[in-house]
């Protein structure tokens, strides 16, 4: 079946289908193409943290990835308030502030932090009180600071952007597409094929726009590839918890955010610098230093009877020089191709603003779309009863 539209996405991570709801609210005949789950990539493994910068902004100077999501906070609040620019009200937020701590050593560090001119507000330490419970205990002797940064359940986010949209995102088989100037063949999960006719095409497919590139016969942008070694924990824990731990460099040493398992369990996802160096220790060798890194950051948890399991995910974005973190997203056109990355969820609101630039001198149509296979959403890893092979 031939379709006439205006904008192809592949790929529905959050990237995918926040741009396809903000095209086709501005009137774009725009459609999606997954093939696997929608969220089934990173979007899935990230932690849900809508940073406004802080955490970027630990050098001591304003940089310009704290610069690049400063705003995005705000952004995603007035969306899931239904005044913004994408109605998230569907969507969850599962903490509405995340908590940065430091051990007592460190605790001048983080103190002179907030006090400088660094931050843009003034923020205090919080008293007792005021602190999330996990760190009310007597033991815990460092300093902790409140980040109004919102926490959310990624997959509602999901389902937020993309069931009012639905009838345009089409499940295909990833192997079956073939591309040619201003045309796109694919195949259904169901065996039917259709070639779109299209006037842009947006590469949106994560770790899989190498592989499009490619098959675009295009020569660049590079992609980059920054591996992180997760680990998750449960059985018996009490609280959630939503925690940056600053330790001596500029990543933080630990972040913990806590999500529900499929039989709504409390589960921790440890992340941070923990995650960046354990990409090259084992399985095991990983979930051992996770435990050395508890017992020495939060010594009055109690580890017994937990359960523990890795999770391997790669990062995907535009290569940067240096191969480092690129500072934002990025999108860059090459005549009717547009290749994007959002370096961050967070910054998925800015980056369909970018695409929305570089679709703006195409002409908009309005078309039936077939009715077709839709895809489902993906599951998290920790809802994965596999997962959980080691204790
Ligand atoms: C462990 C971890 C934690 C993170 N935590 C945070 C956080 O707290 N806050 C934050 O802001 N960011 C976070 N991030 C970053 C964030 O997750 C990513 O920037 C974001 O999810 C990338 O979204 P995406 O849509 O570009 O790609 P993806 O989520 O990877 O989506 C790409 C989609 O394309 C599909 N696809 C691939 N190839 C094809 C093809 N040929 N045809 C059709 N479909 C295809 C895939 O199946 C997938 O669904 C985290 C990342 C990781 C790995």
């Amino acid at each position: 079946m031939k379709i006439d539209v205006d904008v192809v996405v592949i790929g529905g991570g959050i990237a995918g289908l926040w741009t396809l709801r903000r095209l086709r609210d501005e009137g774009y005949n725009a459609v999606l193409l997954e093939s696997e789950a929608l969220g089934a990539g990173q979007t899935r493994y990230a932690q849900g943290i809508i940073h406004g910068g802080t955490k970027y902004a630990l050098t001591g100077k304003l940089t310009a990835s704290s610069e690049a999501v400063a705003g995005m906070p705000a952004i995603w609040r007035a969306c899931h308030q239904g005044r913004g620019e994408v109605d998230l009200r569907q969507a969850k937020i599962i903490s509405d502030a995340h908590y940065l701590w430091s051990t007592s050593n460190l605790a001048s560090r983080i103190t002179g932090f907030f006090a400088s001119q660094v931050m843009r507000e003034r923020t205090v330490a919080l008293s007792t009180q005021q602190r999330p419970s996990l760190f009310r205990h007597r033991a815990f002797k460092g300093a902790i600071y409140r980040l109004d940064e919102p926490v959310f359940d990624t997959i509602s986010v999901l389902q937020a952007l993309a069931v009012p949209v639905m009838p345009a995102i089409l499940a295909i088989n990833k192997h079956a597409l073939l591309m040619r100037p201003s045309a796109l063949e694919v195949e259904a999960v169901n065996g039917d094929s259709f070639e779109f006719n299209y006037k842009r095409l947006v590469f949106m497919a994560g770790q899989g726009n190498e592989d499009l590139l490619n098959a675009a016969e295009l020569r660049g942008p590079a992609m980059q590839l920054r591996p992180l070694k997760m680990v998750i924990m449960r059985g018996g824990l009490s609280e959630s918890v939503f925690a940056h731990c600053m330790g001596a460099g500029v990543n933080p040493r630990l972040t913990i955010t806590s999500h529900l398992d499929d039989e709504d369990n409390i589960v921790w996802y440890l992340g941070g610098q923990l995650a960046e160096d354990g990409v090259f220790r084992s399985d095991s060798g990983q979930i051992a230093h996770a435990q050395q890194e508890l017992d020495e950051l939060i010594p009055w948890l109690p580890q017994q009877g937990l359960q523990w399991a890795t999770l391997d995910i790669n990062r995907a974005e535009v290569r940067h020089a240096d191969g480092h973190r690129p500072d934002t997203c990025y999108a860059v056109r090459q005549d009717a191709i547009i290749t994007a990355w959002p370096i961050k969820m967070a910054l998925a609101p800015l980056l369909a603003r970018q695409v929305l630039d570089l679709v703006a001198d195409v002409d908009k149509t309005s078309g039936e779309l077939p009715a077709w296979p839709q895809p489902v959403f993906a599951e998290y890893p920790w809802c994965e009863p596999a997962r959980w092979g080691m204790t």
